[in-house]
């Protein structure tokens, strides 16, 4: 194979020509062929794309949940394709915060704990320290009032804005959103939309996997698949507008 450049450290997302293919019975099916593309710090970018083109295949790869078939990819300086589960599941830890479509939420703790929760496996960090940092990602999402609620003492888009929190307490490189609005009314959606605007504004590098239009005018860039090849890689023309967050 040609020798590729390591990215330069301004690149948080390098990928090039992944491929994943699945054996299905006899068949084989190509889920990702061919897929290039790179993500700069501070870019806010949509993956769109319709059922079956890949987009969840995609989303396990960068999540580091699962190995290419062929292919390369880097994230944050590191290449990340064929590292042994151990070093894999620390830059999952480390260097990746994830919002779900469905919050995730444990239950039983408080929301202040569940932002906590990813700084346990970052032995360094003291108690106390963890506690600051988590006071501290709950203000960054406007919801230091409702620290000691329980996930059911609170509407879904303060739910999922206490995801968001857990998901950059460990100021991770990369925010991977996986349908993020997908269970939330359109109200709450852009209320969660303009979170993700002003996490752009701070210098965020986010990448935001949705199925729908309306969700990616929000971003600043559309890369879509189609039949598991990228089909397409555009600024958003009509970028959309947004108010005073609620
Ligand atoms: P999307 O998330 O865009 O709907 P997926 O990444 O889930 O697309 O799927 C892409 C293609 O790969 C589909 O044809 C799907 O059936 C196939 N695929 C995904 N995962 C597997 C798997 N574990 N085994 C076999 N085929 C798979
Ligand atoms: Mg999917």
């Amino acid at each position: 194979m040609e020798p590729s450049a390591r990215p330069d450290p301004s690149t948080v997302l390098k990928i090039e020509r992944l491929c994943r293919d699945f054996a299905a019975g006899d068949e084989v099916v190509h889920a990702l062929r061919d897929v290039s593309f790179e993500v700069r710090r501070g870019e806010y970018v949509t993956i769109m794309g319709p059922s079956g083109s890949g987009k969840s295949t995609l989303l396990s790869l960068l999540g580091c949940l699962d190995a290419p078939t062929s292919g390369r990819y880097w994230i944050d300086g590191e290449e990340v394709g064929r590292m042994d589960p151990d070093r894999l599941a620390a830059v999952r830890n480390r260097r990746i915060g994830f919002v779900f479509q469905s919050f995730n939420l444990l239950s039983r703790v408080s929301a202040l704990e569940n932002v906590e929760l990813p700084l346990y496996y970052n032995r360094s960090i003291p108690a106390r320290r963890r506690r600051e940092m988590a006071k501290a990602a709950l203000d960054a999402v406007g919801l230091s009032h409702r620290a000691s609620h329980r996930p059911n003492q609170l509407s879904g888009g303060q739910q999922q804005r206490v995801a968001i929190a857990r998901a950059l307490v460990g100021e991770p490189a990369l925010l991977l959103a996986d349908e993020a609005t997908g269970n939330l009314d359109s109200r709450t959606s852009l209320e969660i939309l303009a979170l993700f605007r002003r996490l752009e504004e701070q210098g965020k590098t986010i990448v935001f996997v949705t199925h729908s239009p309306d969700v990616a005018r929000y971003s600043a860039r559309t890369i879509r698949l189609l039949d598991g090849r990228l089909q397409e890689d555009a600024p958003v023309a009509d970028r959309a507008f947004v108010e005073e967050i609620p």
